[in-house]
């Protein structure tokens, strides 16, 4: 696997599943070596907030084209409603917290580190990861005043 270079990026992914419906991360891990011939995520949040590692951090990953280069990813279970198309914020209590926490480290460790969804890539057309989380992490910071 190539290596992932120094960390500049955070980038956080739905994995595009129904609401509410398990999906383990080795599942999910499998799915991107069928599609991708790798892994994808560096970790999955499952539903109940677990958070598994996929990729080491200096394992390079495959989940924004053309930009993987010091990209860490994030991909939650879920993101579409239970249709299984229309992009929903549908990340549980435990998975928000999760999904803080791992940020949370990640800044402390790698001080500048930008935190994206997806979508906020240029040119990414996806709703992907179904919320804003630039949006998301001011109105967590103005809860924990
Ligand atoms: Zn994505």
């Amino acid at each position: 696997m190539t290596a992932l270079g120094p960390v500049k990026f955070l980038t956080i992914h739905c994995a595009a599943t129904p609401e509410g419906r398990h999906v383990s991360a080795d599942q999910i891990s499998q799915w991107d070596q069928a599609r991708f011939g790798q892994t994808s995520y560096h970790w999955v949040i499952e539903l109940d907030g677990s958070t598994h590692r996929t990729l080491r951090d200096d394992q390079k990953g495959a989940h924004v084209g053309g930009a993987n280069t010091g990209n860490i990813g994030i991909c939650y279970v879920g993101g579409v409603s239970k249709d299984n198309k229309t992009p929903k914020d549908t990340r549980t209590d435990a998975q928000k917290a999760s999904l803080l926490t791992l940020i949370r480290t990640y800044q402390e460790r790698y001080p500048g580190i930008v935190i994206r969804g997806h979508r906020d890539w240029p040119g990414v057309k996806k709703a992907c990861p179904s919320f804003d989380v630039r949006q998301w992490l001011k109105q967590v910071e103005t809860d924990h005043v």
